[in-house]
């Protein structure tokens, strides 16, 4: 058995940055560009009326018809709305009568609002005349001109930007239905075990109900993968052989008991079937013991690494927080520390026990307090009890071998949670 410093070793050691991924642009929200989004065109790719109104010739607003009181009137020769291409040429003393989004006609170089014009012709339209008055006028107002935003070849998002909202109508603007990206690890999540069923069901005698699936599938969220849950898996060799297949697809595979020496622990031996080499078994600590870790090899794709966490919930849950959330930072690009939960120096308020051979990690309330960190171990019922691991803000280190240890005594603790900020 090797302890939990080899262990986090040999996952450092295993594990490979992702590549990056082509992805649907809509999937991408919150990525990173891993290559720059080069525009495939000039943005607008024609020029583009800005308001309601008339497409006319600056050549017609001479500076007599700018004095405040002149007006113009103008032939309306077409009706020009959004989504019309025409082929029209509008001539002095002609005007088309124009939509916000319509491409400017041939020989139109300004748009005059809808509001210029002298009331009652408002509604003009092809065939019929148009008085208007533009006191301000200049030429090629409220037009965009092809290309004035981008132009066909430019980068508009260089590599490394994050794609937020903006980002993403900017990509799909410029023509990137699919963008390259630093996209978050898949985790597929398996839980085994014929007693299981889902928290929807009032469990029968014998069944227990599936926390793992739920607990497991939040942790890889917040650690900011994407979770794949691939439901329950009965402690029969088919159906575990099926659903390891579908999750060894993944970047990891989670699996959820079946990893101690019981008759019924058939998950190192399908593992083994489907060609994951163990990197590991059994690690010293308590909850968590059983842990299994391995790594499929794919000729065409990063490695998956798989992970077979303990039953309990307590113990895959700490056994996440220990192994696999640096495991998944080095997948992610990130070095494993900063998967790592934080380690605090911490002043025990009443005493706490460990165990003669193993580390233990027990729940505990961190407080920041006027004399620093303190941390007070929680009633705790063992590896299956959820219900005293939710109201730990940190697990206390209690080394293998330290014995009962007195109220004042300094540990480490793993911070999982804000720290509670009370006096003590
Ligand atoms: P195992 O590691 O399969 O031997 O399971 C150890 C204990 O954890 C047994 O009491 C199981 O019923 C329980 N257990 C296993 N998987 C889950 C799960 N997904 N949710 C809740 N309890 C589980
Ligand atoms: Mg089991």
């Amino acid at each position: 058995m090797i302890d939990v410093t080899e262990a986090l070793r040999l996952i450092a050691e295993t594990a490979e940055p992702l590549p990056p991924r082509r992805v649907r642009l809509e999937a991408a929200v919150g990525q990173s560009l891993t290559a720059a989004v080069v525009a495939d065109i000039d943005s607008p790719p024609w020029d583009r009326a800005m308001m309601d109104g008339f497409a006319v010739c600056s050549a017609d607003f001479s500076a007599a018809a700018c004095e405040p009181t002149e007006s113009i009137e103008l032939d309306v020769v077409a009706d020009v709305a959004a989504g019309d291409a025409t082929g029209l040429v509008v001539r002095p003393g002609c005007c088309a009568r124009i939509m916000t989004g319509a491409p400017v006609p041939a020989g139109a170089d300004a748009v005059v609002p809808i509001e210029r014009a002298v009331a009652g012709t408002a509604a003009a339209h092809a065939g019929n005349r148009v008085r208007l008055q533009e006191p301000s006028f200049r030429a090629g107002q409220h037009i965009a001109r092809q290309g004035d935003s981008f132009r066909a070849g430019q980068t508009v998002l260089a590599a490394g930007t994050r794609l937020a909202a903006p980002q993403i109508g900017l990509a799909a603007e410029a023509g990137g239905q699919h963008v390259e990206v630093l996209a978050p690890p898949r985790v597929a999540v398996i839980t085994t075990g014929s007693e299981l069923v889902s928290a929807a069901v009032t469990p029968a005698y014998g069944q227990t109900r599936n926390s793992n699936g739920p607990m497991l599938a939040a942790a890889v969220r917040q650690c900011g993968a994407e979770p794949i849950l691939l439901g329950i898996a009965g402690d029969k060799p088919e159906p575990l052989r099926a659903a390891i297949t579908q999750g060894l697809a993944a970047d990891l595979l989670l699996l959820s008991g079946g990893v101690s020496a019981g008759d019924y622990d058939l998950v190192p031996g399908a593992l083994a079937a489907a060609g994951v080499a163990c990197v590991f078994h059994k690690v010293r600590l308590k909850p968590g013991k059983p842990i299994w870790f391995g790594v499929l090899q794919r000729s065409a794709a990063a490695p998956t690494l798989v992970f077979g966490l303990p039953g309990n919930p307590v113990s895959s849950l700490v056994c996440f927080e220990l192994f696999v959330r640096p495991a998944l930072a080095i997948v992610a690009g990130r070095p494993p520390a900063e998967g790592q939960r934080q380690t605090r120096s911490v002043r025990l308020v009443s005493p706490a026990k460990g165990n003669a051979d193993r580390p233990v990690y027990h729940p505990c309330t961190l407080r920041a307090t006027a004399k620093g960190l303190t941390a007070e171990p929680l009633p705790w019922g063992g590896s299956a009890d959820l219900l005293g691991l939710s109201r730990a803000s940190g697990l206390l280190v209690l080394p293998a071998g330290c014995g009962s240890l007195v109220a004042g005594t300094t540990v480490s603790a793993l911070q999982l949670d804000s720290l509670a900020d009370e006096a003590e």
